[in-house]
């Protein structure tokens, strides 16, 4: 089990579902099984809080999706910004092309 930083308190799972009508905010289904609740736009690992306007009530799929497209790329780009502050990396630049060495084409 994961640790709940920041969990969404009962009160607030009760609101968000009945604000969204027992729908996923994302995909619009119904919700048939269990009601999955995401920290959003702020993910809990940044410190979003279990508020009622952090909060997104979603379907499973949906959850699964938005962490590996939202929250991931989020997390990892508030790190870069936090490294980039505090000067241990150089601010943006453009990443090198990427050339095979031996000039074969990308094995599918
Ligand atoms: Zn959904």
């Amino acid at each position: 089990m994961r640790s709940h930083r920041n969990e969404f308190p009962a009160q607030v799972k009760i609101e968000r579902y009945n604000y969204a009508k027992g729908r996923c905010e994302i995909c619009g289904k119904l919700i048939v099984s269990v009601a999955h609740y995401d920290h959003f736009p702020i993910p809990a690992a940044l410190g979003g809080p279990g508020t009622f306007n952090n909060c997104r009530c979603l379907c499973r799929l949906c959850h699964e999706r938005v962490t590996r497209e939202h929250d991931v790329p989020a997390i990892a780009k508030s790190k870069r910004i936090a490294e980039t502050r505090m000067g241990l990396r150089a601010p943006k630049r453009k990443m090198p092309k990427h050339k095979d060495p031996w000039g074969r084409g990308r094995e599918q």
